[in-house]
């Protein structure tokens, strides 16, 4: 039994609330009583509380009748709010018009307030209409086709048009994982597929809102944040499966819309016009001044250029990020004529700063590949200058990368080691200023002379040093690689520039 009497409004509207804000999607065995408590006074005798407060009930619940609650609850609530539909919605009275009919989801968190003073009119009557407009039959009809509208979108006419609520928590989801900030729940893989599959499977109609949704999450997916190449194929199959629909066309528009810069404002454009329901609202802003005309924004014409962009941007990101990346003409940067390292460009170019983040992948590549054929000191300042690169590299190295470096890594920490060093003194410190300054010398100190108190050479070439060096970054390289595919180049030919 609810432990508080549903049948008082001004104890009923508190509970009422409380479930429209926490609902969470589990079944509550409250909840529902409450629910069915109240679709059975919207259908029940008439009483001295007006059938405005129970619809007003049902809306503020409807989330939750529209989630998983228990078995029978949503089909005896919905058969009510009909009922009570048909039953009031043509009723006589006064009225030029109704509060339902204003009411957009916005209002709802205000709806609370009005259930205690309906229900008793010795309470002072909140601002607003008037209580006799709010507690009309007509009203009540008009709030029960809400809560309908709430529970089972697109099935009722004559309400203000509201996102249905699958759209409105897309649209939180996408809004938190493009501000960088993905909700607990929120595989971020799955997440940015889905909205490719949304697009591959939408009806015609909502076709260009999910376009929009895909135009948004691809600035996130090429981003290197990503690092499953199949999210990225999917995305792309997705628009080139598009693009037919929107071939052909021409139009007569002088211009198109400008279409939002920011990935959480484009998917939220995307999301509303998605739906029907959603379409409505956009078109209530445009009426309002405060957005384009839709058919700037649904032209095929312009839709067929947003495809296009987006398309070129991940074909072209794709490859960078899961392509073959050659490095050989590398050699011309950072070996000399002589063929030994430049070390004074590859320590600038390993310095820890935004700068160098475009460096960062292919220099590390470059170092890592050529380790291999190296020997002393070169082999020393290759494996630091791999391993700096990593750290550098900007949101993370990309899988081909990593994978390349993380095989030379694995070597490294599996080589023999002294049960103890055989030099006085530390070794170098990653990262320090001390470090940057000290590797020329350490590499050629007849060129570079020492700066302070220099590191001995035996401590840079020390194995345990290599060895603690390599293991901290393949910890880093790995913690990264739960998230990849198995590799697959894909034949794209990738270039950081
Ligand atoms: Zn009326
Ligand atoms: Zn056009
Ligand atoms: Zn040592």
């Amino acid at each position: 039994m609810p432990n508080i009497d549903v049948m008082a409004p001004d104890a009923a509207g508190p509970l009422w609330d409380e479930i429209r804000r926490k609902y969470s999607g589990a079944r509550s065995d409250r909840y529902d009583e409450a629910a069915l408590d109240c679709a059975g006074r919207l259908t029940g005798e008439p009483g001295a509380v007006p059938a405005a407060v129970w619809a007003l009930g049902l809306v503020l619940m409807a989330p939750y009748v529209a989630s998983r609650p228990g078995a029978g609850v949503i089909s005896r609530v919905t058969s009510a709010l009909r009922s009570a539909d048909g039953t009031l919605r043509a009723r006589p009275c006064p009225h030029a018009s109704h509060p339902f009919e204003e009411h957009g989801a916005q209002d709802d968190k205000r709806l609370a307030a009005r259930v205690a003073p309906l229900g008793d009119p010795a309470l002072r009557w909140p601002e607003g209409r008037s209580r006799e407009e709010w507690s009309c039959p007509r009203n009540a009809a008009g709030f029960a086709r809400i809560a309908l509208d709430i529970i089972e979108p697109d099935t009722v006419a004559d309400v203000p048009p509201r996102l249905p609520l699958e759209a409105v928590h897309t649209a939180a989801d996408l809004s938190a994982l493009l501000h960088g900030y993905p909700k607990p729940w929120t595989d971020v893989n799955d997440e940015i597929a889905w909205q490719a599959s949304g697009l591959a499977t939408a009806a015609p109609e909502d076709r260009a809102g999910h376009l929009l949704i895909v135009r948004a999450v691809t600035w996130y997916a090429v981003s290197g944040t990503i690092r499953r190449k199949a999210v990225l194929d999917d995305l792309a199959a997705a628009l080139e499966g598009a693009l037919p629909f929107f071939a052909g066309a021409s139009c007569a528009h002088d211009h198109h819309a400008e279409l939002p810069r920011s990935g959480p404002a484009a998917a939220e454009l995307g999301v509303m016009l998605s739906s029907r329901a959603g379409r409505r609202l956009y078109e209530r802003r445009h009426a309002a001044g405060r957005a384009a005309a839709l058919e700037t924004v649904v032209c095929p014409v312009f839709l067929t250029e947003v495809a296009g962009e987006s398309l070129r941007l991940l074909r072209e990101r794709r490859g960078k990020l899961f392509g073959h990346r050659d490095t050989s003409d590398l050699d011309h940067v950072y070996l000399r004529p002589d063929g030994r390292l430049d070390i004074a460009v590859i320590v600038d170019r390993i310095a820890p700063r935004a700068s160098n983040e475009k460096y960062a992948n292919d220099l590390g590549l470059w170092a890592a590949r050529r380790y291999a054929l190296a020997e002393g000191r070169e082999r020393v300042a290759l494996l630091l200058t791999a391993c700096q690169s990593m750290f550098n590299a900007y949101p993370y190295p990309p899988p081909p990368v990593a994978r390349e470096v993380m095989a030379v890594l694995r070597a490294v920490t599996a080589a023999p080691r002294p049960a103890e060093c055989a030099h006085a003194g530390a070794h170098p410190e990653l990262f320090r200023a001390e470090f940057l300054a000290g590797l020329p010398h350490f590499y050629a100190p007849e060129e570079f002379p020492a700066e302070g108190e220099p590191v001995g050479p035996e401590a840079w070439m020390c194995p345990e040093f290599a060895g603690v060096v390599a293991a901290e970054c393949l910890d880093d390289l790995e913690d990264l690689d739960e998230d990849e595919d198995a590799g697959d180049g894909g034949g794209d030919t990738a270039e950081d520039g």
